[in-house]
């Protein structure tokens, strides 16, 4: 088995349930290693270039509006990246299916997801499907430099930023 990557999210539901210590218990049954973690306010943009693979399904707008947070009131996810042999197939099955009832029930999806009145699968965890998605979405939310170990090539630009810093 390859030494893989992959991104996980703790959805604003797995947040505002109080969820993060139960799953992140779940994930170490996978002996995976963290390779970055942090907290993230989830911006539109950032939003639909996540699940852009599904821009054109009926749930899309309600998607975003759940990884947005604007269902629970609470505009932030807690985004890590998990390192190790077969890491994605390993997260993937930990989680169990993506419509929560139909996941094993004692997934973290069959565990703590459920399905809304409007339809939205509530499921507290993302984790990355493929090793192409695991790519595009690790590259998408975090830096090299955020992320313990080299994961994918990487080179120095010179850049002109204006950054906050305390006052
Ligand atoms: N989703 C939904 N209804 C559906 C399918 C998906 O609300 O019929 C949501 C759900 O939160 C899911 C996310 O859209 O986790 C992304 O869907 P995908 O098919 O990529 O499932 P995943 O990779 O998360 O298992
Ligand atoms: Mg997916």
């Amino acid at each position: 088995m390859a030494r893989e990557h992959t991104l996980i999210l703790i959805k604003p539901d797995g947040l505002v349930k109080s969820l993060t210590g139960n799953i992140l218990t779940r994930l170490s049954e996978t002996k995976l290693e963290i390779a970055a973690a942090k907290m993230v306010r989830v911006s539109r943009e950032l939003a639909e270039e996540h699940y852009k693979a599904l821009k054109d399904k009926p749930f899309f707008e309600d998607l975003i509006k759940y990884i947005m947070g604007e269902f629970h009131e609470r505009n932030k996810v807690l985004a890590m990246i998990y390192t190790g042999e077969g890491a994605i197939k390993k997260v993937r099955d930990i989680c169990g299916a993506t419509n929560p009832e139909e996941a094993d029930a004692i997934s973290i999806r069959g565990q703590y997801g459920r399905i809304t009145t409007k339809g939205v699968y509530e499921n507290a965890i993302h984790a990355s499907a493929n090793p192409a998605d695991a790519e595009h979405e690790i590259k998408l939310w975090f830096k090299p430099d955020e992320i313990i170990f080299d994961v994918y090539p990487t080179k120095v630009v010179d850049v002109k930023i204006k950054e906050r810093v305390w006052a």
